[in-house]
């Protein structure tokens, strides 16, 4: 079988009618598993914001899907308020918050982790969570029509992983918030969920398994290879993009109505596998 064969983000068939007309806001979506959701969000009918650090990429993006882009640096509790806030101006309203942006690492011993990296981990990976679910969640509340809020936790939330202590700390603590968050918003028909992704070679995990092996020429291919020999149940298939895009997609829609508090993980079975495979 043919590694990592997967389905092509500009493909039609990822093309529908399940967000027509909402308003969404995505993290982190200048490139990766973001920027693949953008592409599927507005394939099927959403109007997109792209907010993230990668100004350049991210607009870009935007202009190719008729979305936009606003710089956000999700650790800053204001870069949040003015990416909500430009769902408002533009549309007047925010239906779908995908609280995705994150960074890996750092890799090592609980030994010698130092503080102030774990510090600017967390103001990103949980901090910056927390600022996307409390301000979408003020503009939904205010709105009355409901919403829908993704945040993205990780394989390494359930399982450990790579060494990395303050990643997988940040990233449990995502599906906790989820879980609490859901249980306050139910009442305001606002759903909370994360999707749990594993093994995707973007960059972030290229750049960790370089970390974390010592190989700086490490390139996505051979990434690719480890994780879908040792990564995944589906043999010779690491997971892609769309894979968790389509997840994500299933969360903001209509379809998952009845589902909220839900920790989906996308990981070909990773986390339920024996530890022969780790
Ligand atoms: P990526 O590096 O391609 O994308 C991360 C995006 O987040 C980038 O666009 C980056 O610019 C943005 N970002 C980083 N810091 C930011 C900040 N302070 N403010 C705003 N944006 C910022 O990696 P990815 O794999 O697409 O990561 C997306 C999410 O998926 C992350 O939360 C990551 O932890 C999670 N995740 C990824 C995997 C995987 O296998 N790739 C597995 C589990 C979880």
């Amino acid at each position: 079988m043919e590694l990592n064969a997967h389905v092509n983000a500009d493909e039609p068939s990822l093309s529908g009618e399940r967000l027509t007309g909402k308003v969404a806001v995505i993290t982190g979506g200048a490139r990766g598993i973001g920027a693949a959701t953008a592409k599927v969000f507005a394939r099927n009918g959403a109007h997109v914001i792209i907010a993230d650090i990668l100004d350049e990429l991210g607009a870009a993006l935007a202009d190719s899907i008729r979305g936009r882009y606003v710089h956000c640096d999700v650790s800053k509790e204001s870069d949040v308020i003015t990416a909500v806030q430009l769902a408002l101006t533009w549309k007047g309203r925010i239906d779908i918050m995908f609280n995705n942006a994150g960074v890996g690492g750092p890799n090592g011993s609980i030994a010698c982790l130092e503080m102030d990296q774990l510090k600017t981990l967390l103001d990103i990976n949980l901090n910056g969570i927390v600022h996307g679910i409390k301000h979408a969640a003020r503009a939904m509340i205010r709105r009355g029509e409901g919403g829908s809020i993704i945040c993205t936790s990780s394989s390494a939330a359930i399982k450990g992983g790579l060494a990395a202590h303050a990643y997988t700390l940040s990233k449990e603590a995502i599906i906790g918030l989820v879980r609490s968050t859901a249980c306050e918003l139910g009442m305001h028909g606002i759903r909370v969920n994360c999707v749990s992704p594993h093994g995707v070679p973007t960059e972030m995990l290229v750049s960790g398994y370089r970390r974390f092996l010592g190989n700086t020429d490490l390139g996505s291919e051979e990434v690719s290879r480890i994780v879908g020999e040792k990564g995944s149940l589906l043999r010779g298939r690491c997971g892609t993009v769309e894979d968790v895009a389509h997840a994500v997609l299933y969360l903001a829609s209509d379809d998952a109505g009845f589902v909220t508090a839900h920790n989906l993980v996308v990981d070909g079975g990773y986390t339920s596998a024996s530890n022969q495979m780790s």
